[in-house]
């Protein structure tokens, strides 16, 4: 009786253990500080960030007005700091259902940015030091690669 239930017990932690791992891995996916950011979940939130005045720079992700892939020696990481995640860290499967009302695709220059909808739901934000520019960041996961992608955030697309 006794050896019946202990393993069950271990079970069970390591089913929850597992399970911590697992989103805690997808949530540090390209970003080395994320337990210190918070979680926006509301377009006004995102709005009140990315209002900070931007000056002119030419870092390469000025080009970035709908998702580019970015890999990592084009990323410029010595300007980029993780400010926040639209990641919502209780959803273990964010949905990859697009929002576009409008007729737009994916890779729209103008496709608003809707949090609750992929790929915004699974983007962390990071912020240039030189021009305070804001972009979203997220990473895909094909069988054989990963791929960086970067949008800079425009306020006036963000999605009520
Ligand atoms: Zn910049």
């Amino acid at each position: 009786m006794c050896g019946n239930t202990k393993p069950r017990s271990f079970l069970v932690n390591f089913g929850a253990f597992s399970r911590l791992s697992i989103a805690y891995l997808q949530a540090v996916v390209g970003s080395v500080a994320m337990s210190s950011v918070p979680f926006l979940n509301t377009p006004e939130a995102l709005r009140q960030l990315a209002n900070a005045p931007h000056t002119p720079c030419q870092c390469t992700l000025q080009h970035c007005a709908g998702w580019e892939s970015i890999n990592d020696t084009a990323w410029p990481s010595q300007y980029m700091t993780q400010v926040a995640t639209l990641r919502d860290p209780e959803v273990y499967e964010p949905t990859f259902e697009e929002h576009h009302p409008s007729g737009t695709r994916y890779e729209s220059a103008e496709a608003p940015v809707a949090l609750k909808f992929f790929p915004y739901n699974r983007c962390d934000v990071h912020a240039c030091s030189q021009c305070q520019q804001h972009v979203l960041r997220y990473t895909e996961f094909g069988g054989y690669y990963v791929d960086h992608r970067a949008r800079r955030l425009n306020t006036d697309l963000i999605a009520d």
